[in-house]
């Protein structure tokens, strides 16, 4: 569905991505995973271009596309494959939970009001806050805004979605809730791109683990082959700080 090929990426002098080679399927979960500064993020928003990179290439479906020189009309087509879930929810303060659910299908997709509100109803209901849909986000815990967060991105119907960090900025107890928001979707064959800090809930939902360090992937597999069976040192240590 999307593979990407020795994608590098600078912010001015500091390479950040180092020649990412990397490739997912429909239906797969994959989680990333790795320090903190590593390029994670970096890496999830050049899929969504909202950073650009200085070389590789991308291939969505069977077009294949050349990261540094690709235009803005083949941005502003392909942007429509993925949606991004951010660490703080980026909520618009100023509208309610139903109208930021609606605001891209309304906007983006240029759908009537009518056939939105179905949709982000239907959606808000699948993330458990039907009854909170004319809730504004200040009214809303930060786990139930990142429900809402997910059931936006979710209403897009996009090809992936891609997740960076959705839980970290969560109290503990709120976690739970937007974790089993995500394993729901899972259940539904989404496919996802998970940046998460939760080892246990990535070994349970990933079909694949990608670990990076100073970035580069440093490790790939199978859960039980990152989890269990990896001699790599790096892994290990980074391992060892969240079990
Ligand atoms: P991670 O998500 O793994 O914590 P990031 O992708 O956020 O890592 O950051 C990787 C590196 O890129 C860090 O050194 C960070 O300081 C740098 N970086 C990220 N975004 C920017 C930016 N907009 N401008 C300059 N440097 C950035
Ligand atoms: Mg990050």
């Amino acid at each position: 569905m999307i593979k990407v090929e020795n994608l590098k990426l600078s912010f001015g002098k500091n390479e950040v991505l180092k020649g990412i080679n990397f490739k997912i399927e429909k239906g797969q979960v994959i989680s990333i995973i790795g320090p903190s500064g590593s390029g994670k993020s970096t890496f999830l928003r050049s899929l969504n271009f909202l950073e650009t990179a200085s070389s590789g290439t991308i291939t969505f479906g069977n077009e294949t596309f050349d990261l540094s020189k690709i235009n803005k009309k083949d941005i502003n087509r392909l942007r429509k494959n993925t949606t991004m879930v951010f660490q703080n929810y980026n909520l618009f303060k100023n509208k309610t939970a139903l109208e930021n659910v609606i605001e891209g299908l309304l906007i983006v997709k240029k759908m009537n009001r009518n056939e939105a509100t179905e949709i982000g109803l239907k959606m808000l209901e699948k993330v458990g806050l039907k009854d909170k849909a004319e809730f504004y986000p200040n009214q809303l815990s930060g786990g139930q805004q990142q429900r809402v967060g997910i059931a936006r991105a979710v209403a897009m119907s996009p090809e992936v979605i891609l997740l960076d960090e959705p839980t970290s900025a969560l109290d503990p107890e709120l976690i739970g809730e937007v974790l089993k928001v995500i394993k729901d979707m899972v259940k539904e064959n989404m496919t996802m791109i998970i940046v998460t800090h939760e080892m246990q809930f990535a070994r349970e939902v990933s079909d694949y683990i990608v670990f990076m360090d100073d970035g580069t992937i440093i490790e790939e597999g199978k859960p039980e082959e990152i989890f269990i069976n990896s001699k790599n040192q790096r892994l290990q240590n980074f391992l060892k700080r969240y079990s």
